[in-house]
């Protein structure tokens, strides 16, 4: 046990994502991030492929996508595992810094009585997708779970979330015990990033989450900026996806590109695949449509997750199902016939809306539309049944969540209905140059990099103050 402050990462070292870091200060220790490893599960699993329940955290253990520390996981994995239950709690608290799966989702595998903070949104988004993929995977049971081996009519527990705004913590920073943090929005491709201070009783650290300065809102991200320079901060962990890279496509020229291609293409069909979690994307193709005299077609999914996003006011004011350019799309499902037992009750209800479009209504006049329906529901175009048209590519990050298939898949179907890609994509990390520019103004004693490839050019670029770290070793201050 040191005696002052020391952070050792278990995960987001030369890789992107799968971030997760353990702060200590005295006995008092806390998680920034707890977050699924694509690049560790991807060499042995299919991204579709279900871990092993049956043996509890001890596949994720073995496989090297959960760190083997005693005291923070759930108990029922733990007996499943066959690993002692009684263990002492090891750490306080958690700290996400946004709802990706990089950073997220592996709190699924910890122990109910850690208190868990989260942005209110970061808690909206999450519920809401947790809504979506219903039937509950082990990899995905943040705000709650129930034990495994779930028993019939068995209890769910749901977790200490704590939810905090930029409003709430303005002053009245977040304590526990000898830890202080004071979490600060910052602009990614999700709404209700954060990035962190931390003040320990002998130090001062900043972490960034995941951030960018040519998104939508870069005031978002300088205010993190002024924040943490002025806390004249030890150390800073700042993320490097896109070190090496300097192009800096903004959401402006997505919104420039794929609105002169969609008027180019004139009476063809449109298809639009993106994140539908990357809600400033979403606005962008609404605003492509209409411009073009389009509605912009998304699935039932997608209008959940503005529902979740509009309460409160619609404080992101976004465009709702009765806008005259949104529609929503009604599969076939069972019976194939559109009648109503066909669906949910939740469904029904939003396929009742004059909005709401079949693949033959969509088939009449496809020149109407931008369908995005993404590569999640690539099936339906066997019921629109397009000759040509164009598609829209309009994401880059490493890895999908949302049920992506694989390139060549997917170019399969393109060829397959006469489609025609094109590419227009904003990153949700910062460049190269805003990332050096970003850590010169906090301008820490030391900088760490976390969710890079590239932790080479942080040394060549920032000088000696740039602490590699490995995964698992103590760093301490
Ligand atoms: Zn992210």
């Amino acid at each position: 046990l040191s005696n002052g402050t020391a952070i050792t990462f278990y995960g987001g070292v030369n890789e992107i994502g799968g971030n997760k870091i353990l702060l200590e200060d005295k006995g008092t220790r806390i998680l920034l991030d707890f977050g699924k490893s694509f690049k560790v599960r991807s060499r042995y699993y299919d991204w579709n492929e279900t871990l092993r329940v049956a043996n509890g955290v001890g596949d994720f253990i073995a496989m090297g996508l959960l760190p083997n520390l005693n005291g923070i996981y759930r108990e029922d994995l733990l007996a499943l595992a066959g690993r002692p239950k009684k263990e002492d709690l090891l750490v306080n608290a958690l700290f996400l810094s946004h709802g990706h799966a990089d950073h997220a989702d592996y709190i699924s595998f910890l122990r109910d009585d850690i208190d868990i903070y989260m942005g209110e949104t970061t808690k909206t988004i999450v519920e809401s997708l947790e809504d979506e993929r219903g039937r509950s995977t082990l990899e995905f049971e943040i705000t709650g779970f129930k034990r495994r081996p779930i028993e019939r009519g068995s209890e769910r527990i749901p977790r200490k979330i704590v939810t905090f705004t930029t409003e709430s913590t303005r002053n009245k920073r977040i304590q526990v015990d000898s830890i202080e943090v004071e979490p600060i929005h910052v602009d990614h491709s999700i709404p209700g990033c954060y990035g962190f201070v931390i003040r320990t009783s002998s130090k001062t650290v900043v972490y960034s989450g995941d951030l960018r300065m040519h998104g939508s809102n870069p005031s978002l991200t300088r205010d993190f900026i002024e924040r943490a320079s002025a806390e004249r901060p030890d150390v800073m962990i700042c993320e490097g996806t896109r070190i090496n890279e300097t192009t800096m496509t903004r959401e402006k020229d997505v919104y420039d590109v794929c609105k002169y291609f969609v008027d180019r293409v004139k009476s063809h069909l449109v298809y639009a695949d993106y994140s539908y979690k990357d809600i400033d994307r979403f606005t962008t193709f609404y605003n492509v449509a209409k411009n073009s005299g389009r509605k912009l077609l998304v699935h039932n999914r997608v209008v959940r997750y503005v529902r979740h996003l509009s309460t409160q006011g619609n404080p992101l004011k976004l465009p709702q199902l009765e806008d005259e350019n949104l529609a929503i799309y009604k599969p076939r499902e069972k019976s194939g016939t559109y009648v109503d037992d066909d669906y949910s009750p939740e469904d029904r209800d939003l396929f009742g809306s004059q909005n709401a479009l079949t693949a033959v209504d969509i088939k009449n006049d496809p020149s109407k539309y931008i369908i995005a329906l993404g590569s999640y529901k690539i099936d339906e175009l066997v019921d629109i049944g397009p000759k040509e048209g164009l598609y829209i590519h309009s994401a880059s990050e490493p890895f999908n969540e949302e049920g992506s298939i694989t390139e060549e898949k997917m170019s399969n179907w393109l060829n397959q209905f006469g489609l025609e890609k094109i590419h227009a994509h904003c990153s949700g990390h910062a460049s190269g140059r805003d990332l050096n520019d970003i850590m010169e103004a906090v301008n820490p004693t030391v900088l760490i990099p976390v969710h890079t490839e590239n932790s080479g050019l942080f040394r060549l670029f920032q000088g000696s103050k740039v602490m590699v770290p490995e995964t698992g070793m103590k760093l301490e201050f």
